[in-house]
């Protein structure tokens, strides 16, 4: 039996570049070592992770990290991310550094639509991500994920600075990955604005208005027997004759005490 010999996998590639190089482009020779040949892709995608400006807010605590991450000790700079813009339309990061209290979401939500494509998210340690030590508490949500996408989470309370380097080195990684003829922005329908919460007694999402009113009120099919319950809810009760009377009795003692003596 007789084995074929298997070229190496750079052997073959050399021997690509080498006939692609030398007959279909004339380079001169002179040139010769400074001529590569990679794909757009590569290309877009170097120059988009190279110069990525990241949007410039803080909500709370991480937001110091963030801050010392840009200082000179750890240095943005060598990413090209140095320039922190003030304006969502020239952003392509936002780094959500912070607790994300419910008045602050339809402000997030909508500075997320001004900024423009393409654009990406970085949830900034345990509050961004899922609430953190608030999570649950009446004025906090349990994560910006729920409103709008994130890229790449960052764990912890807060993360280091050089947590946050690796976190944007891991969107880096993802931004590397992406092709110009896949990503949403380039296609004919183009990407769609997230409708901005609306801020009333709590904060909801109004594509959810009509789940909302079922869940509550029991309007719509399907939903007998809420219906039933929400309007029972709704009707006064009437007060048992002996809580009545308790009352009364106490209003009287009340007014007694307050007659002059
Ligand atoms: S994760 Fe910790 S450090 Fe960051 S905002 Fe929340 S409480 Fe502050």
């Amino acid at each position: 039996m007789t084995t074929t010999p298997v070229a190496s996998f750079s052997a073959l590639k050399q021997e690509q570049l080498n006939e692609f190089l030398h007959d279909r482009i004339q380079v001169p020779d002179d040139l010769q070592p400074n001529v590569m040949v990679t794909t757009l892709d590569k290309v877009y995608n170097w120059s988009r992770k190279s110069s990525m400006w990241p949007l410039l807010f803080g909500l709370a605590c991480c937001a110091i990290e963030m801050i010392a991450t840009a200082a000179s000790r750890y240095d943005l700079a060598r990413f090209g991310m140095e320039v922190m813009r003030p304006s969502p339309r020239q952003s392509d990061l936002m780094i959500v550094s912070g607790t994300v209290t419910k008045k602050m979401v339809p402000a997030i939500v909508r500075i997320y639509n001004q900024m423009a494509e393409p654009r990406y998210v970085l949830s900034m340690g345990a509050c961004a991500t899922g609430g953190g030590p608030f999570k649950e508490g009446y004025s906090v949500v349990s994560g910006i994920d729920k409103y709008i996408p994130v890229d790449v989470y960052v764990p912890g309370c807060p993360p280091t600075p050089e947590a946050l380097i690796y976190g944007l080195l891991k969107l880096h990684e993802k931004v590397e990955r992406q092709s110009i003829t896949t990503v949403p922005w380039y296609r004919r329908a183009g990407s769609e604005s997230i409708p901005v919460p609306i801020l009333g007694p709590d904060v909801f999402d109004p594509r959810k208005v009509q789940i909302i009113k079922e869940h509550t009120l029991g309007a719509g099919a399907g939903s007998a027997v809420s219906s039933a319950a929400s309007q029972a809810r709704l009707q006064p009760q009437s007060m048992p004759d002996d809580v009545k009377a308790r009352i009364r009795a106490a209003q009287a003692k009340y007014r007694a005490q307050k007659q002059p003596a």
